[in-house]
């Protein structure tokens, strides 16, 4: 049950490219039951901000298996292919702060200049075009000033977590010449103006977080509270993915993803549920307890 009186406001955020996996149906539990053992709103946000990455029909789908599972959003569905004007106001702001240049490096010009970073396992960009195009180059994308220092945050799966943006991420692409937007700009935007206090995901996301609660931070947004639950690996070792094949979950079998999903997480089966309502109804009390909440505190 939702209450008026939480201010707790969760969200699932998937990218519609495909149906949901077993991974996705992790994130998406997790958060539903966070959000709904501190008697919050949950809400669907679809994250079609990458175009070329999109599959016509595949939003439809996700809300459709969402709902064979037993989760609805509590509020209309946004899409981020309908805010551009947002993002663009988040750019012009940065802008004006002085934050964001043009950038004319190609991929394989920052794979040949940098190093992958021992610790972050990405490639810092060198920050080749800080002070300026090179001559003769037009921009291929907006990259923002990342401030030096480590950013920390306390993660409620996880613990502390600590990261050096500036230097094993360094300045990070807003957006493409081609007029794309960055995830990385669009969800810090998106959880900020839907009033999210609490963020849920899959840990293969734990390692953009510093950088989008600097991001965060400069634009002056209240920063997320945020939880990494454990991804699903395939027998290789292998984040379950669209990309690597990971099959679409069967919700004519909704009780049998939902105690895969759950088990997943770590917590033992729940034999006695006979439908998906009384599975989320022992899920979110089991989750309280795990995580000593106390319902309408957020
Ligand atoms: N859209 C992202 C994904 O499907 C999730 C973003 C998020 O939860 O912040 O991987």
């Amino acid at each position: 049950m939702t209450s008026p009186a939480s201010p707790y406001v969760g969200r699932f955020a998937p990218s519609p490219s495909g149906p949901l996996h077993l991974g996705s149906v992790v994130a998406a539990l997790a958060s539903w039951l966070d959000a709904r053992a501190h008697g919050g709103r949950w809400l669907v946000r679809m994250e079609d901000v990458d175009g070329p990455r999109t599959v016509p029909g595949a939003d439809q789908v996700i809300l459709a298996q969402l709902a064979a599972l037993g989760m609805t959003s509590d509020d209309d569905v946004i899409y981020q292919s309908s805010r551009h004007a947002v993002y663009e106001a988040a750019l012009a702001r940065l802008t004006a702060m002085g934050l964001i240049y043009p950038c004319g490096c190609t991929r394989r010009e920052i794979a040949d200049s940098a190093p992958i970073h021992a610790v972050s396992g990405e490639r810092p960009y060198p920050g080749t075009c800080r002070t300026g195009l090179q001559p003769g180059r037009g921009p291929r994308a907006w990259r923002v000033r990342m401030p030096a220092g480590v950013h920390c945050f306390e993660d409620r799966w996880l613990g502390r977590q600590c990261q050096d943006v500036a230097r094993e991420v360094g300045d990070i692409v807003l957006r493409r010449a081609d007029g794309q937007w960055a995830y990385q700009l669009a969800v810090v935007i998106d959880d900020a103006d839907q009033g999210v206090t609490d963020i849920v995901r899959g840990a293969d996301l734990l390692s953009s977080t510093a950088r989008q609660q600097v991001l965060g931070q400069t634009l002056g947004l209240p920063l997320p509270r945020v939880m990494h639950v454990p991804l699903i690996v395939d027998t290789d070792g292998r984040k379950l993915s669209k990309q690597n094949g990971a099959p679409a979950v069967d919700t004519q079998a909704p009780l049998v993803a939902l105690q895969a999903a759950w088990t997943a997480l770590g917590f033992a089966p729940l034999p006695d549920a006979s439908t998906a309502a009384a599975f989320l109804t022992q899920a979110t009390d089991a989750w309280r307890l795990r995580w000593h909440i106390h319902p309408c505190s957020a």
